[in-house]
């Protein structure tokens, strides 16, 4: 089953890479010299020696955990010592088992999750009741739930040895089984090992104890690497076939084969165990996250402010009507003295009337804005003041909700109406209907003609604190001016939008004989550049928030690193035992990075509530607009997923190049 041929096996240590100059010559140990040696099937042979003569070398050879330096080794009539390291991993996986002086049990598991670990390996870890039955094998079933740290030296070799048992391997190795227990749990895991050897397992085990080594049928007695004696004690007892038979080689290739078309543990079972860490080390876990965290739920509120404010400004845009055109008198330099907005041109009525009998333009609507105090009854309240033409409820969409608005002709005679604000009605009539009664505004009476439809608040600023008079009246009786200051066109056609613009332009320059050098004292805008210059706000807006973005990702992702860093050498045993009992490089490698990404991930989908949070705080508390979109949350996990792979991948890559062998010696 076994051959061993001049198997030699070197360390070599001492002041190698240290760098201190001078006296760098290594320190070579000969772990083993020259070992040949032959194990059939069903035998149960004990290594012993003194402290340091190899023997442990030679069982981790043996048991497919390190390769010697010269020599060959034949496992089931295959030569072993060419095989990469995730087949060795395969074949430590399938055929043996393993059972150590330390026990190595992960602390945090269960017996039962112990116990079937090697079966993860085998991407087989739904065989629960094989673990389980093991475990009963061992005079454990009601220890199942229990933690190593819960059950005696003993009864953990135990769990330890159903362990090696679970995959039903053909060779069990121990190194020391009972090195560290009592003379009782000494017996009885040595009669545990006899039994597996009756049932037909064959079983290597090293010891320095004679008496352990008597109930061995072969015992192979070393000194300094070297194999000084080999005795069978009773022939008759170990059953021993010269050849390996034909269902062995058979197994080999099975093993092989079958780890070649599953290469690596199933995905559901890694994520399993990447829980199991996660949730192991709380308090850890949940302070690593921070960053990420934060920065994502900072990123989320963010988001969903900018876009609040931008949908609500495109709606106000929307409720202007479309084909709008804002015409307005602009500032004038002469000779490099920029005067007031107006000094020079101002527009008035019969600008208005010419703009309206251009064919391209269907409504012309004047402005003028100021405030005054409105009086009914005993009830006083400021406000703002606008006069407008009467194409301005059909323009602005402000067509009121109760009662009308003012006529062309009440704008001719100067008619002393005015439509309100639902803010005004609340304030000066209350429940009351204030239509048709009369209120006095800067002490001239006026009729209220109707309620404005309601426009909301933007950002604190009451869209429905005002009141709408005519023009003329607004001029001549309140406001005491003979000029507007400015107004609104609604085009004919959105084709026209251009052409409008220039004939409205000339036009004015003419009325206002003003030289085209000059054409800037008539300001002409369209929403299209309003959007414009709103869209190009909220893009340097977004790079702002996008950098912010980086940065606490960034430094949360470092964190993450961190703590995972730390989590792979406070590991190091843990993953010393995985690749033991079977788990190769990119087992290692997909738990860490999966630990890393559901750290990340719950660390982003807590951000997202947090951020969402603070948002919807926002918006009812300072009453801004705001809007958690799909699209900053997908952003969001992406982004959380992202980062954990990469900040995950070196300590999970660190992680995999462990060698099995200095990762459980590791203290
Ligand atoms: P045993 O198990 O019989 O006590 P080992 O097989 O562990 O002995 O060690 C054999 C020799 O190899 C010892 O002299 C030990 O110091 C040396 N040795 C073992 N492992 C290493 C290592 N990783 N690096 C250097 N020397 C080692
Ligand atoms: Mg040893």
């Amino acid at each position: 089953m076994i051959e061993l041929s001049g198997i030699s096996r070197r360390y070599r240590t001492g002041p190698g890479g240290n760098g201190n100059g001078g006296n760098n010559e290594a320190v070579v140990v000969n772990a083993l010299s020259d070992v040949t040696l032959k194990i059939e099937q069903g035998e149960f042979v004990a290594i012993i020696g003194p402290s340091g003569s190899g023997k442990s070398t030679l069982l981790h050879i043996l048991g497919l955990l390190d390769k010697p330096d010269s020599g060959t080794y034949r496992f089931l009539g295959k030569d072993v010592t060419r095989l990469s390291d995730n087949e060795l991993a395969a074949l430590r996986n399938g055929l043996a088992g393993f059972i150590f002086q330390q026990f190595h049990l992960l602390p945090r598991l269960t017996a039962i999750e112990n116990a079937l670990l090697p079966l993860v390996y085998a991407g087989r870890a739904e065989r629960r009741d094989s673990a389980r039955a093991r475990l009963a094998e061992v005079g454990l079933s009601h220890r199942e739930e229990h933690r190593p740290n819960q059950m005696s030296g003993g009864e953990q070799q135990r769990v330890a040895i159903a362990r090696s048992m679970v995959n039903d391997p053909v060779i069990i190795f121990a190194d020391e089984p009972t090195g560290n227990l009592d003379s009782k749990s000494e017996k009885e895991i040595v009669d545990i090992l006899k039994k597996l050897n009756e049932a037909g397992k064959t079983v290597v085990m090293v010891t320095h104890e004679r008496e352990i080594a008597e109930h061995a049928g072969r015992v192979i007695q070393m000194r300094d690497g070297y194999v000084v004696s080999d005795e069978r004690r009773d022939a008759s007892l170990t059953p021993v076939k010269e050849s390996v038979s034909a269902t062995d080689s058979d197994k080999i290739d099975n093993v092989l084969s079958v780890h070649r078309a599953v290469g690596r543990a199933e995905f559901g079972d890694q994520v399993q165990q990447a829980f199991h860490s996660i949730f192991s080390h709380k308090m850890r876990s949940a302070l690593s996250m921070l960053g990420i965290l934060i920065g994502v739920g900072a990123v989320i509120a963010m988001l969903a402010v900018g876009q609040g404010a931008r949908e609500s400004v495109q709606k106000g845009l929307a409720s202007l009507g479309s084909n709008m055109l804002h015409i307005h008198p602009g500032a004038v330099r002469t000779g490099g003295v920029a005067l007031q907005a107006g000094a020079v041109t101002r527009l008035t009525l019969q600008d208005v009337e010419a703009v309206a009998k251009l064919d391209t333009v269907r409504h012309v609507c004047p402005n003028v804005n100021g405030r005054a105090q409105l009086v009914y009854k005993n009830k006083n309240w400021n406000t703002r003041l606008q006069g407008n033409g009467a194409a301005y409820a059909e323009m602005r969409a402000s067509v009121p909700i109760v009662g009308r608005f003012f006529m062309e002709e009440e704008v001719q005679n100067r008619a002393r109406v005015v439509i309100i604000g639902i803010t005004v009605a609340k304030e000066l009539f209350g429940d009351s209907d204030p239509v048709g009664k009369i209120i006095r505004i800067n002490r001239v009476e006026f009729t209220v003609l109707g309620i404005s439809p309601p426009k909301g608040s933007f950002r604190g600023w009451d869209q429905d604190d005002f009141v709408v008079v005519p023009i003329t009246t607004a001029m001549y009786r309140l406001f005491g001016l003979d000029y507007i200051s400015d107004m609104d066109a609604e085009v004919k056609e959105a084709s026209m939008m251009d052409d409008a613009k220039d004939e409205i332009k000339q036009l004015l320059l003419r009325r206002h004989r003003v030289s085209p050098s000059n054409s800037d004292v008539i300001q002409i805008h369209d929403m299209t550049e309003i959007q414009d210059m709103l869209s190009s706000t909220a893009k340097t807006m977004g790079w702002l928030l996008g950098s912010i973005a980086a940065i606490s990702l960034v430094v949360g992702g470092i964190g993450i690193m961190n703590i995972m860093l730390v989590s792979v050498t406070e590991r190091t045993k843990e993953i010393g035992l995985r690749k033991a009992i079977g788990a190769r490089r990119s087992d290692i490698m997909v738990q860490f990075l999966i630990e890393a990404v559901v750290m990340t991930l719950s660390g982003g989908m807590i951000g997202i509530i947090l951020g969402s949070g603070t948002a919807y705080l926002l918006s009812t508390l300072a009453e801004w607009p705001v809007k958690v979109s799909g699209a900053a949350v997908a952003l969001a996990v992406t982004f959380s997923v992202i980062i954990g792979i990469i900040f995950g991948l070196w300590p999970a890559r660190q992680a995999s190049r462990l060698d099995p062998i200095t990762a459980l010696k590791y203290e």
